[in-house]
């Protein structure tokens, strides 16, 4: 429902907590983070009100300079903690707003090629099958080239790699997704308000539109894969 992600120069977890406070008014029923620290991938999930990961947060910690984080109003599997975002495999975690419509066949092939799911939600199959391509040895953004045009439906998706603690990557097809560029780290949105506090310089992503966010900036690609440049417009939204 509400996606934020981080590329900074300091902790992340507090500011991505009130990037989703900002959206809280979209409802929904659980939340989590998940941030890219010494070579781990620190994830924290609470089911319910966005006070319970709070306190978790406050006993365990999610260090680090770069993260993502959700609100998720369920559409597939019950609001659980397990169901929550985001979903990670050993070298891949993603946040999910929208459906993938085929995801039962997608989650069908992943178990006959002996991937196991932690979860009930359609999200979960986009983390195997990216992780699957990062497992196989190919970047990242190769791993999203090949995964994006197997998904049927609605996605707005922040992607973080274990391995890659330096940027993140981000897709929109049918939900926003937006770019925020600040004074040496650049931000994901799912909209301008969650930015607010960090930036008013967005970029609003196209239909198709796949980027990479790293610290000194972002490279846009529209959904053939060629580099593009998209508008940087001052929000107005108020901090
Ligand atoms: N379909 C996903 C789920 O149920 C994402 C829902 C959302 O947009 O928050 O987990």
């Amino acid at each position: 429902c509400g996606i934020i992600g981080i590329v900074g120069k300091e902790a992340v977890a507090d500011r991505l907590v009130d990037g989703l406070k900002r959206m809280e008014y979209r409802g929904y029923d659980s939340a989590g983070v998940c941030t890219l620290h010494d070579g781990q991938m620190v994830r924290r999930r609470a089911q319910g009100k966005l006070a319970n990961l709070v306190t978790e947060l406050a006993s365990n910690p999610a260090p680090g300079n770069i993260g993502i984080a959700h609100t998720r109003w369920a559409t597939h599997g019950a609001p659980t903690t397990s169901n929550a975002h985001p979903h990670a495999t050993p070298h891949v975690a993603l946040v999910h707003n929208g459906i993938i419509e085929n995801f039962k066949q997608l989650r069908d092939e992943l178990t006959a090629r002996g991937r196991s799911f932690e979860s009930e939600t359609d999200t979960e199959v986009v983390a195997h099958l990216v992780s699957e391509q990062v497992e196989a040895g190919h970047s990242p953004a190769d791993a999203v080239k090949a995964v994006l045009p197997i998904l049927r439906g609605a996605f707005a998706l922040a992607i973080a790699f274990r391995e890659f603690p330096d940027f993140l990557i981000g897709a929109r097809l049918g939900s926003p997704l937006v770019v925020g560029y600040g004074d040496g780290e650049t931000y994901l949105g799912s909209d301008a308000l969650a930015l607010a506090p960090l930036t008013q310089k967005i970029a609003y992503l196209e239909e198709g539109d796949w980027v990479v966010v790293a610290a000194e900036g972002a490279q846009i690609f529209d959904k053939d894969n060629h580099p593009v440049t998209r508008e940087v417009t001052t929000s107005g939204v108020s901090a």
